[in-house]
């Protein structure tokens, strides 16, 4: 156990001021916790790139992308960052192709194929699970990572939505998997979004533009121009509307409070490094329920 039970209680309290979130630390590794999912049963964390052993560019906690660095750093990095849980947890996850396929982990074994690849063979952009010592992982630099949870059900799902992701509604099919698979009822999910390039700097083109006003009614206030044929794009917002309209409750929604694009110091972000360095880490959002 990182904290005492009483130092969680204080932390989760604290963190209602902070939309919900605080920070846990073991070892020089840092995450966020969503203290109301957490309170509904569920072992939810996302990473940042503090304390590990990458260089990207130093001390990096690359969870990661096998082509961009070396794999005893990626599995050195997963083991600290498991460390900031209890217990003994499968981390299990899929290879990300900003698709709509959503990935059900029916069992241990099911997460245990392919463990040198943690099961990155499947191609999806979400999992689902109610499978008890599993962690869904969903890998991000910039896109926005989405944790769910039915403390009814004990059903949960990790999602990875990038505007591809977004404008196709990934998230919405990763609640009706919910639904179908686990009997979910939607008013009863809890929903945490995490850090992600924010409206604050993410400029998109026309390209982007047209997907979204093609499909969102409400893109005006999706997209703030800027310069010709430019927009600063809210994917936070779009998403959050998403689960909003299949309804879920608007105060079981909690949106992290961070842009991964001004805080690089904290998150690796693909667009402030890609042109710096070449290579970029990956931050890792995970959710599970214990025995
Ligand atoms: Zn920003």
């Amino acid at each position: 156990m990182i904290t005492t039970e009483d130092e969680t209680k204080r932390r989760q309290a604290a963190a209602r001021k902070d939309n919900g979130f605080y920070w846990r630390e073991r070892d020089g590794v840092r995450a966020l916790i969503c203290a109301p999912l957490e309170q509904d049963g569920f072992t939810n964390a996302f990473s940042t790139r503090v304390g590990g052993v990458s260089s990207m560019p130093r001390e990096a906690l690359n969870l990661a992308g096998f082509n961009e660095d070396d794999a005893e750093n990626i599995y050195e990095n997963r083991r600290r960052f498991l460390k900031l849980f209890e217990g003994q947890w499968l981390l299990t996850g899929c290879w990300q192709v900003h698709g709509i396929d959503v990935r059900v982990v029916h069992s241990q074994d099911d997460a245990k194929q392919k463990p040198e690849v943690l099961g990155d063979d499947q191609y999806c952009d979400a999992l689902v699970s109610n499978t008890p010592n599993v962690l869904l992982a969903v890998k991000t630099a910039d896109c926005v990572p989405i944790l769910i949870g039915d403390p009814v059900t004990r059903a949960f799902a990790a999602v990875h939505a990038g505007w591809r992701g977004t404008s196709s509604s990934i998230l919405k099919r990763a609640v009706e998997e919910l639904e179908s698979e686990y009997g979910a009822q939607v008013a009863n999910l809890r929903v945490a979004i995490g850090p992600a390039a924010n409206a604050c700097c993410y400029e998109v083109g026309s390209d982007v533009i047209e997907v979204f006003k093609d499909r969102f009614a409400n893109a005006d206030e999706l997209l703030t121009p800027t310069r010709d044929g430019h927009a600063l794009i809210n994917l936070h917002q779009a998403n959050r509307e998403h689960v909003i309209s299949a309804g879920v409750p608007a105060d079981r929604i909690h949106l992290a409070p961070f842009c991964t694009m001004d805080r690089n110091d904290l998150f690796f972000s693909y667009r402030q490094e890609k042109k710096l360095h070449g290579r970029v880490g990956r931050l890792m959002s995970v959710i599970g329920t214990r025995a």
